[in-house]
């Protein structure tokens, strides 16, 4: 099978960038009436948005700021993605010790959180799900027990509160991608914006490179949104010269360690191998069986400018060092990731990370009308984002539609109002009782209320319900659902984003042979590219 991409004669918007902030402007164009279409140049959700550390914030770091703008919009996003894919998303409990030093005394954390809970409750208009409500100060003894290795002289006791965290953050966002596409949008991946077109001042489309075919593709629009992150610059700069270097950025880093080292996302002071710690925190929050340690900055980009992010060994092993000092003593080498997550962050001219969004409007530069760059800075608040961005179009450009009730409106992965609905119980009897517990938690997890279609993909075939090669709870069935519906045309696209194996880790070469051979057949790949696609697969886990 070969993909062909059919675009519609005419947009009322194309969207460039499908990272979380170009997947959910999509979905709030679809939901607004919009005649829409996304381009994006790799697979949706594969640039910066696959190395996020998986946190949806409360906004409880804005507090610092009395940024309560910012807690407001974080909050709020947090439970709605929540309400949306409550499959993808779960509760994450964290600890940040308490100790003498000013910015951790413990009276004036503990006052910080009982406001903290008082505004969740008003933003939230007394909606806010109890979970999130779980914020304030254990103590000492309390903390001790929760973590053993910390050295009790150095704690006073912990601030603990509750995030939210996603287990397959590219999964969610593409999630965003397909309603919209279900719901009439168009989206294509692999297809690269080469150029931005406008005609007497505005905006009229823009042309693509197909990067699987090479073919050149025109796409016509009234307006054109970038949500390109670092990419931006590129394709802006042409048009727009004199706009101000749309960002310097720098780079993000997160470790991923098959070990299980607590059941909340710590917080600690980063030691120095003398003298007392940093004011800087490191985060370990456990993840899909592992942990998560992060995150670290690291100013410049490594070339190619067009680089979806790279570390040198020195800055892992500066990493390494920072984990093996705070973390009790846990002699990490490189060799013990199982991940390495390098994505790309805004920073202002003094290199401080940015703390808030930017929808700027080129033509205020000397660009062309109908042409707007945002730039996100948090996975969490993309949705808040999007709603801005078109309170601004709908203001300056489009003309306003009625707005589907939002309340109704379920993502692809859990099509029921029911946020407490176990995916696993609309499952028939004779096949649900063919699969392990283990393997129906997982398909649940990743797939919500998908996983009955895929289980009964063709029942005329039982061994689509045997695990796939090298697998225990992956099963065989999900290939030819994914292959089908999910705009899969590379083999990072079925295992690292989709079914989220190869998002955890390196997969078992049996599975990667086996997935890749599948792929062949379906996509009528030659010898040669299988095994491309391969070493391409295997080129992920080397940064
Ligand atoms: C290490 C790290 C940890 C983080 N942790 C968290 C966290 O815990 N919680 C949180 O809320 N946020 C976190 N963030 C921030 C969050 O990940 C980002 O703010 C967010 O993912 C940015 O999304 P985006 O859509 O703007 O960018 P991207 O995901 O980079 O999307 C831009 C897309 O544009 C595409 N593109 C570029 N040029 C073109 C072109 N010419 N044509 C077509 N497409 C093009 C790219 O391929 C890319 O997919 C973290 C970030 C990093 C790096």
């Amino acid at each position: 099978m070969t993909r062909t991409i059919s675009p519609k004669q005419h947009y009322d918007l194309i969207i460039i960038g499908g990272g979380i902030y170009g997947s959910v402007l999509l979905w709030e164009a679809i939901n607004r009436g919009y005649n829409a279409v996304l381009v994006e140049s790799g697979d949706f959700c594969s640039g910066t948005t696959a190395n996020t550390a998986k946190i949806l914030h409360g906004g409880i770091r804005y507090l610092q700021s009395l940024n309560l703008r910012r807690i407001k919009e974080s909050s709020h996003d947090r439970q709605h993605y929540c309400k949306l894919a409550p499959h993808l998303t779960s509760p994450l409990p964290s600890l940040m010790p308490t100790d003498r030093s000013l910015s951790r005394n413990r009276w004036i954390m503990g006052a910080g959180f009982y406001g903290y809970n008082l505004l969740l409750r008003i933003f939230a208009q007394g909606e806010v799900d109890p979970v999130f409500l779980k914020n304030g100060l254990i103590s000492q003894a309390e903390m001790i027990d929760r973590v053993r290795w910390l050295d009790p002289k150095r704690v006073t006791g912990a601030a603990q509160w509750t995030d939210a965290q996603v287990n397959n953050a590219e999964r969610l966002g593409f999630s965003f991608v397909k309603t919209a596409m279900d719901a009439g949008a168009d989206a294509f991946n692999y297809l690269r914006v080469k150029e931005i077109l406008s005609k007497r001042g505005a905006v009229t489309g823009v042309v693509a490179v197909d990067q699987l075919s090479n073919k050149t593709v025109a796409l016509s629009g009234d307006l054109v949104v970038t949500t390109t992150g670092h990419w931006s610059r590129h394709l802006l700069s042409p048009l727009c010269p004199s706009i101000p270097s749309t960002h310097h950025f720098q780079r993000a880093v997160n470790l991923i360690v098959p070990l299980s080292l607590s059941s909340y996302a710590l917080g600690l002071k980063v030691k120095k191998p003398s003298g007392p710690p940093e004011r800087r925190l490191l985060f370990a929050s456990p993840w899909q069986g592992q942990t998560l340690f992060g995150t670290w900055y690291f100013k410049g980009l490594l070339p190619p400018a067009e680089d979806r992010g790279r570390v040198t060994d020195d800055e892992i092993n500066h990493c390494l060092d920072e984990i093996n000092l705070t973390f009790g003593n846990l002699e990490l080498t490189a060799d013990d990731c199982s991940l390495i997550h390098v994505g790309h962050l805004p920073v202002d001219s003094k290199e401080r990370l940015m703390e808030k969004e930017e929808i700027i409007d080129p033509h205020r530069h000397g660009g062309p009308t109908g042409l707007y760059a945002v730039q996100g800075v948090k996975y969490t608040t993309a949705l808040s984002v999007a709603k801005k961005t078109f309170q601004l179009l709908e203001k300056r450009t489009l003309s306003q539609r009625p707005i589907t009730h939002r309340a109704t409106t379920s993502l692809y992965g859990w099509e029921s109002d029911q946020s407490d609905l176990d995916p696993i119980s609309t499952l028939k009897e004779p096949i649900r009782a063919k699969l392990s517990p283990m393997t129906l938690e997982r398909l649940a997890r990743n797939y919500g209320t998908v996983m009955k279609r895929i289980v009964e993909w063709d029942v005329r075939q039982p061994s689509l319900l045997e695990p796939l090669p090298g697998t225990d709870n992956t099963l065989c069935a999900e290939i030819p659902y994914l292959l089908e519906n999910e705009a899969v045309y590379r083999l990072s696209d079925l295992l690292v984003r989709r079914m989220g194996l190869g998002g955890e880790g390196r997969p078992n070469t049996d599975t990667i042979a086996f997935c890749a051979s599948q792929m062949s057949s379906y996509l009528g790949w030659t010898p040669d590219q299988e095994k491309r696609e391969i070493s391409s697969l295997i080129g992920h886990y080397n940064r």
